[in-house]
């Protein structure tokens, strides 16, 4: 891949990621663990509850920061643009689209039907 290729994809990954991180309004480390100062027991359900709520929302944003963050590291081992199955270089032009894809369009399409059967989602 063209160096300039990759910086601009580097530069489009972390401004996904500073996006990322501005918008998700929980911390990578969980959710407001310090207010623990509840006597009411109804209260404390409550709280956790909504807790588990908050945390479900996260989740996705947080498995899209982890994914930008392992093809920010990629791109500095000098492994990044390689599809993870085949070893085939992933077109400039596909990466471009989606950063964060680590396998080649025809890995990927497998995959994809693979994942229509299974549920389990792969990138
Ligand atoms: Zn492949």
């Amino acid at each position: 891949m063209k160096k300039r290729d990759l910086n601009q994809i580097k530069k489009i990954l972390t401004q996904q990621l500073s996006e990322f991180l501005s918008r998700a309004d929980c911390s990578l480390d969980g959710v407001g663990e310090s207010n623990e100062n509840l006597s009411d027991v109804l209260d404390r359900a409550a709280l956790i509850a909504e807790r588990n709520f908050s945390h479900h929302l996260c989740s996705r944003e947080k498995l899209l920061i982890r994914k930008i963050e392992r093809s920010l590291q990629d791109i500095e081992n000098g492994t990044y643009g390689r599809c993870q199955h085949c070893e085939e270089d992933i077109s400039v032009k596909r990466l471009k689209a989606r950063p964060t894809a680590r396998y080649c369009i025809d890995c990927k399409t497998q995959l994809e039907t693979m994942e229509r059967l299974t549920g389990i989602e792969t990138n």
